[in-house]
């Protein structure tokens, strides 16, 4: 894999979804799925302590 020009994120797929804590509208690498609260970039921060 050399396709590294870009050298920002390369072709990862975006989901638009709606922060569960802020309100903003965010991007998420992942899928968001129903019934679970997806949290901008930001508040991720916040929720991730496991
Ligand atoms: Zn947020």
């Amino acid at each position: 894999m050399s396709d590294r020009r870009r050298g920002y994120g390369g072709p990862r797929t975006m989901h638009k979804a709606t922060c569960a804590d802020c309100g903003e509208e965010c991007e998420v690498p992942f899928k968001p799925t129903e019934g679970r609260p997806v949290y901008c970039r930001e508040c991720y921060q916040k929720h991730r302590q496991y």
